[in-house]
């Protein structure tokens, strides 16, 4: 391993050195979707920025439990009569539940189409029911919630002569209730403050069910505290989601836990930056969302043409997952540039073997140059997943394979173990670590060469009104042909 991995933990503020409480076990926990519409951009890129995490994780060494939940419960606002799965039910003259598999289904199909890995368990919130009322009798026996009118609270006054509410978000008790608003429906509660662990279902209600408290259905952040301590334990290295988690959501999270069995849950919470649009958060309820349909096709008013997932996913690793990323036509166009540069290479890295018999004496200005891109590509990566400057490290190894593809550097003077390492570097870090792959698969690569070897049949017998249809067509395409002295060989049009 070279070098240690820091990650910024949001609730220290502290870039720390990542040790696992149970090494090489890593468990980490990311807040998954609430299914009751189509994942959005913003959405993926929070999923893409642990999904990097998770890869670079196991990249290390780790062995990882990655558990990301399905929301299916709907999120219970304390304020909202209806949850969001039960309206959207009730608009599509659908069952609940089969709102909660399209979207699941959607949700799947979309981590596939970036490249995401799957966790390795995805839990739902409908299928812990009993579990989270056991933590719900938990509370209620240790003095931390109360039942009232059929909906059970949790109590912050008792919580924080023990503890402290608003730890991970920097808020004060006293500021957030002055900001807040007695409205309807929270007069059932002690304190404004208080958040719901289970709520009294309305007779219209769909998704309920029938308790000791009576009919009714949980509170939303009591599902993430249930699913982690069941599959992590009480304690786990890493929890994530993205930023306007924080509030309230894992703030009420840590309280569950620690009201529960005293801990605050994870070790290192992470926090994703929003995806915006002209400086806007990207959201559903704001209406400025770009579905990764619409993007790939192109089919909306800001785009001038569709974008490649990979291209997509190339454009939000070029920037620090702790940053804000705006989205804009220029920027995918110049992600795409960026990305078929990348993909070229990966093509040729793929390929390139070291020559037998090589015998030119080594550089060792080069050799050094080489191991310390190589490195920085780890440290880069060591930096709390700093994907943006491994992509710059990954360009400048690129240069050097350029050189040795146009016979400027001799394999030779690089040697075998060298070059093996920057081989292994590059793959590495571009397929492994950051996820990207190359867009045309076997199939496709077999096709390009099929029509090369008409191309070439054309060009030998001159016909060269076919060899300029064969040169257009893989335009169409995305693929330019590149004539060379002995060979003919293709790339992504860059
Ligand atoms: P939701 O299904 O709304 O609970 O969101 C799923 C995940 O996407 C959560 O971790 C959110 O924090 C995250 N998210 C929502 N909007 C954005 C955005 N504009 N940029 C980045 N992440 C987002
Ligand atoms: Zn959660």
């Amino acid at each position: 391993m070279i070098g240690k991995l820091r990650v910024v933990n949001s609730l220290t503020k502290e870039k720390e050195v990542f040790e696992p409480l149970n090494s090489p076990h890593v468990g980490m926990y990311v807040c998954g979707p609430t299914v009751y519409s189509d994942v959005h951009l913003g959405n993926v890129r929070t999923f893409t920025s642990f999904d990097v995490v998770y890869r670079y994780l196991k990249f290390l060494g780790y062995k990882v439990r990655y558990v990301r939940n399905i929301t299916d419960v709907g999120h219970l606002l304390d304020n909202s009569e209806e949850d969001k799965i039960s309206k959207k039910a009730k608009l599509e003259n659908l069952e609940p539940m089969e709102v909660v598999q399209k979207y699941t289904n959607d949700f799947h199909r979309v981590m596939e189409l970036f490249n995401n890995l799957d966790p390795d368990i995805e839990p739902t919130a409908t299928g812990h029911l009993i579990e989270q009322l056991q933590m719900i009798d938990e509370l209620v026996e240790k003095g931390y919630a109360y039942e009232s009118n059929g909906s059970v609270y949790f109590d912050i006054e008792k919580y924080n002569k023990e503890y402290s509410y608003g730890k991970l978000s920097g808020r004060k008790t006293e500021d957030l209730l002055s900001q807040t608003r007695e409205l309807d429906g929270q007069s059932d509660k002690r304190n404004p403050l208080d958040f719901a662990l289970w709520k009294n279902a309305s007779p219209e209600h769909i998704m309920r069910w029938k308790t000791k408290w009576g009919v009714g259905f949980p509170g939303w952040h009591l599902e993430c505290s249930v699913m982690s301590t069941k599959y992590l334990g009480e304690q786990f290295d890493i929890h994530g989601g993205g930023m306007d988690l924080k509030f309230p959501h894992h703030e009420c999270e840590i309280a569950q836990n620690a009201g529960t069995h005293g801990n605050d849950g994870a070790k290192y919470w992470l926090h994703t930056n929003m995806l915006t649009v002209n400086g806007t958060k990207m959201s559903k309820s704001l209406g400025n969302s770009f579905l990764p349909k619409e993007l790939i096709a192109g089919d909306h008013e800001m785009l001038d043409r569709g974008y490649s997932p990979m291209t997509i996913r190339f454009f939000m690793l070029q920037s620090h997952y702790a940053s804000t990323l705006d989205f804009s036509n220029e920027a995918l166009n110049a992600a795409q540039k960026g990305y078929t540069k990348l993909a070229n290479g990966l093509r040729y890295v793929q390929e390139v073997a070291y020559p037998e018999g090589t015998q030119e004496a080594p550089d060792e200005k080069q050799i050094s140059q080489i191991k310390k891109i190589c490195e920085n590509c780890h440290h880069a990566m060591n930096d709390d997943f700093n994907t943006a400057l491994t992509i710059g490290h990954l360009f400048n190894l690129l240069k050097k394979f350029n050189s040795l593809q146009t016979g400027q550097l001799q394999f030779g003077q690089l040697g075998k173990e060298v070059f093996d390492q920057m081989k292994t570097t590059f793959l590495g870090f571009t397929q492994d670590v950051l996820g990207l792959r190359l867009e045309l698969d076997l199939k496709g690569e077999k096709l390009v060469d099929v029509v090369l070897t008409e191309y070439k049949a054309a060009k030998e017998a001159k016909d060269y009104e076919k060899v300029d249809a064969l040169r257009a067509e893989l335009k169409q395409l995305g693929i330019v042909v590149k004539d060379m002295k002995n060979q003919i060989d293709w790339a992504f049009e860059e």
